[in-house]
């Protein structure tokens, strides 16, 4: 994903605006005072980035220019969006019992979101995504651009099925339930059954992206939400992300295996919605922007879009206005860091 957000900032160059932003203070309410509207059920990731201005070969040690941690994992990043653009929001996830986690959970508690189903396991390491970056221009004769990355799931992956059972009951009043695909497959597949069982609506992000997937996952997706990578993987049929018909063709087998809604996101093309209740596909544009870095762009769609549907918008003008909320992370560096409180937003974006 680093690749694509290089290839993003060569894009920005010729895009058009840059969209300013100014940050507000983090909601100061903790995490468990607030009523839940949106369950995120997923990973969390602490990235450890180091750049260099060149990357090692196999065996060498070399002294990099920089060290940076941020906090990642599609999971969180879709929940800190949500929490931000201003309704409750519930983590449900498993991290480590070291510093990793304990500095995670105070993130997510900062940010004002529920962590009372955030389990710590004894003796796990919190999940962790070590990358490394080639700068550009550096003095070693490196190209710039490349990276290497090495994603260690941990705990992420101890997150269960009774967890997910628990949090749902907990949390019974939540409107909407969103997962994705970087924890066990059978706390995601828990997530949507018990989502769907209780009238939640369920969302699912199926990334990083699989073929193969069991269709059980599509009939319990009320928005099933791929991008074109993804979206080419979980297709049967050969799919050319690059055309449009295509696209629309791959989005309808999806509705034909079970989802009731698909919605495809197209980086700077916006997305597409294709859905079961009617014919052809509705376009949503992303607004032209300078595009700096488009790492956590989906995210940043999926957890304004839940958040817009907790607070009872149609399907289409929620996705319309995420579309844009999206656009705006784009024009900032990072996941989490890039993703505005909804308060700094356009007012039409409110
Ligand atoms: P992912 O991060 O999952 O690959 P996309 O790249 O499709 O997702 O981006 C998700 C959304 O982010 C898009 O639908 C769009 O709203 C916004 N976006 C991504 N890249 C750009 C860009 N270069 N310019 C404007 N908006 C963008």
């Amino acid at each position: 994903f680093i690749a694509r957000s290089s290839v993003a900032a060569v894009a920005g160059q010729l895009a058009l605006k840059k969209v300013p932003l100014m940050r507000s203070p983090v909601p100061t309410m903790s995490g468990r005072d607030q009523h839940a509207e949106v369950i995120v059920v997923g990973s969390c990731n602490t990235d450890l980035m180091t750049y260099t201005s060149r990357l090692p070969s196999r065996g060498e040690t070399i002294t990099g220019s920089r060290f940076e941690t941020h906090n990642g994992g599609k999971g969180a990043n879709q929940a800190v969006m949500a929490r931000r653009m201003g309704v409750g929001v519930a983590m449900v996830a498993c991290l480590g019992d070291d510093w990793y986690g304990s500095d995670y959970v105070k993130s997510l508690c900062d940010d004002g979101i529920d962590c009372g189903s955030v389990r710590r396991d004894a003796g796990a390491a919190t999940g962790v995504a070590q990358i490394c970056v080639e700068e550009a221009g550096g003095s070693e004769g490196g190209g710039g651009g490349g990276n290497f990355i090495v994603i260690v799931p941990g705990a992420n992956y101890l997150l269960s099925p009774e967890d997910v059972a628990a949090a749902t009951n907990r949390l019974k009043d939540a409107k909407i339930i969103m997962c994705q695909s970087e924890v066990r497959p059978e706390a995601t597949l828990a997530a949507l059954e018990r989502g769907r069982a209780a009238g939640m609506t369920t969302i699912f992000n199926p990334a990083p992206a699989q073929a193969d997937l069991p269709d059980r996952y599509l009939e319990l997706s009320d928005i099933l939400c791929p991008n074109e990578t993804e979206l080419a993987l979980l297709c049967k049929g050969d799919i050319d992300p690059e055309d449009d018909e295509s696209v629309i063709a791959g989005a309808r087998e999806l509705l034909a295996r079970g989802a009731k809604n698909v919605v495809v996101t197209l980086g700077s093309n916006g997305c597409m919605l294709v859905s079961s209740t009617s014919e052809g596909c509705q376009r949503f544009p992303a607004d032209k922007v300078y595009a700096t870095d488009t790492v956590g762009a989906g995210d940043a769609f999926l957890g304004s879009l839940g958040a817009y549907l907790a607070r009872g918008m149609a399907l289409e003008d929620a996705i319309g206005k995420a579309v844009r909320v999206a656009s705006v992370t784009v024009t900032r560096a990072g996941a989490q860091p890039s993703y505005p409180q909804g308060g700094d937003l356009p007012p039409d974006l409110h």
